[in-house]
């Protein structure tokens, strides 16, 4: 069977050790034998980037960025090759897979500017004959960990921007699709990267925390499942490493009752269930407000849904695929059969869907009425399709509901009513916020992040905030005084 390794000083190496299996999550079958990185393993990818950091430190911000200007366009050429890889892999149907790599290449092109970014600010005459400013230094060898429902976006979120401000990457991919990642890790090295510069382990939490603890990673970047992310979080910084780590989601759509509701129920089918709900932006509960409103969303919703098709990656006619595991299938199914024990109304069951291959991971499209707090469904996060339908009084009721709930990622707000939407975002406790805009994830020039339990750490992912994460700040002050100028000891503070 095919072996998938890891991208150690530029070459694809095979050690032996501990494998995992990769399956095709549309047939069922395993495709391939993931290796997993032991700590030597990881140790000696840590070693090499420490080696090629003083090299690529020194070398010109522009000609750092050059290289992801050929790294955008070999991107572009292998587009086809990647969105299969990842279709094999995660079930991503080719036009989902492809606007997941549009994203990530709008991250290569942030990164381009480089230069620009990382020029820093000046300030001349601060005092007789002194100057000062201040850079944007590299940090050294830094690491990301990413989850597996984005294996080419979320990757791209990080390395770009952290290798052309200087440092050197370790990249621990997600062990369930790992081939994408390592395909696109291999683009990099023929845009012209020196070896050393990234380097990708496979593995699990035996890569990850050897990267939390030594002492020659400088900070990590971490995307995946909140429990997962607060470990991270605390290991890597009782460390003394910087580290962001971007958690888990539930993610809350207010329809009101003056919103447009063919465009809300268009908006929240594709938000719900694009992906097979395995986004962390994805829409998993609608608060409908005003019980006509609610009848008629849910009447809605119900009928579009009749013509959701599921299916295999390879098909592009369909609107999304399998989920990415048996176990994760089996929980999935598991949240929709504890709703209805907790007296939930289950309007659409997507278990056992007809038209899929039944050795697949399928879970069609699912629809869950009169949802509450408290009850499993709504409380934790699915991460499947699976949109529930929770029912309250007032814009303000369906707020505090989102206020209260542990994670704060996504939301959105559909109305016709400026003042609602403008009261809406200046006041809602979460990170990204859309005004009938479904998914708002923030595009590559502004910073992606949640607030509560949906982020660790004080800085956003890409964007400003990801420049501000991957350098260190430092402010010289010169003084260079004329020849023959001799000023005594000063002892007071100098002003
Ligand atoms: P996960 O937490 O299971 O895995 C993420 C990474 O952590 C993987 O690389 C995995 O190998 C590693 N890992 C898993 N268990 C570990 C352990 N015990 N110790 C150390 N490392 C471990 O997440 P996932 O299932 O791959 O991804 C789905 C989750 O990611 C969802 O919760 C989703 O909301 C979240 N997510 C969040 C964002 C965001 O930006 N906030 C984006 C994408 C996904």
């Amino acid at each position: 069977m095919n072996q998938i390794g890891h991208l150690i000083n530029g070459v694809v190496v095979t050690p032996e050790g501990r494998q995992q299996a990769v399956y095709n999550p549309s047939t069922g079958e395993a495709h391939s034998q993931v290796l997993l990185a032991s700590k030597a393993t990881v140790e000696e990818a840590i070693a090499s980037a420490k080696a090629a950091f003083p090299a690529w430190r020194n070398t010109p911000a522009s000609k750092r960025a050059r290289v992801m200007f050929k790294f955008k366009e070999l991107l572009e050429a292998n587009a086809e090759e990647i969105a299969r890889l990842i279709g094999l892999e995660h079930g991503k149907i080719s036009h989902d897979a492809m606007g997941e790599l549009q994203r990530g290449i709008e991250n290569v092109e942030y990164a381009c500017y480089a230069p620009e970014l990382l020029k820093g600010e000046h300030s001349k005459n601060v005092g007789p004959g002194i100057d000062s400013w201040s850079e944007m230094q590299p940090l050294g060898v830094v690491a990301g960990i990413t989850p597996f429902n984005f294996p080419a976006m979320v990757p791209l979120w990080m390395y770009p921007l952290a290798i052309v401000s200087g440092n050197c990457f370790i990249l621990k991919p997600s062990e369930r699709d790992p081939s994408s990642t390592l395909f696109i890790a291999e683009l990099l090295h023929q845009a012209g990267l020196p070896a050393g510069v990234l380097n990708v382990v496979n593995g699990d939490k035996e890569a990850v925390d050897t990267l939390l603890t030594h002492p020659d990673i400088e900070a990590v970047s971490f995307v995946g499942s909140t429990p997962i992310a607060e470990y991270v979080y605390q290991t890597a910084s009782a460390h003394g490493k910087r580290c962001q780590a971007l958690g888990g989601a539930k993610n809350h759509a207010i329809v009101m009752p003056d919103a447009d509701m063919d465009n809300a129920v268009e908006a929240l089918t594709g938000a719900a269930f694009g992906s097979s709900g395995e986004r962390c932006m994805a829409i998993s509960v609608a608060v409908a407000v005003g019980e006509e409103a609610a009848n008629t969303l849910v009447e809605k919703l119900r009928k579009r849904m009749q013509s959701l098709k599921v299916g295999a990656y390879s098909d592009s006619s369909n609107d999304f695929g399998p989920l990415i595991t048996a176990a994760h299938q089996a929980k999935v199914e598991g949240y929709i059969q504890s709703a209805t024990e907790e007296g939930a109304v289950l309007v659409v069951d997507g278990r056992n869907p007809s038209e899929t291959d039944k050795h697949g991971f399928f879970v069609g499209g699912t629809l869950i009425d009169h949802v509450k707090p408290g009850m499993r469904c709504y409380d934790e996060e699915i991460f499947g399709p699976v949109l529930v339908v929770v029912r309250v009084d007032s814009m303000q009721q369906a707020m505090d509901l989102i206020d209260a709930h542990e994670y704060g990622n996504g939301t959105c707000l559909f109305t016709r009513d400026g003042e609602a939407a403008r009261y809406f975002s200046d006041n809602i406790k979460v990170g990204m916020v859309g005004i009938n805009v479904p998914l708002p994830v923030p595009v590559s020039y502004h910073s992606f992040g949640g607030w509560k339990r949906s982020l660790f750490g004080d800085l956003f992912a890409y964007g400003p905030d990801g420049v501000r994460f991957y350098t260190r700040r430092k402010t010289i002050t010169q003084r260079w005084p004329s020849s023959g100028v001799r000023e005594g000891a000063q002892f007071s503070f100098p002003s």
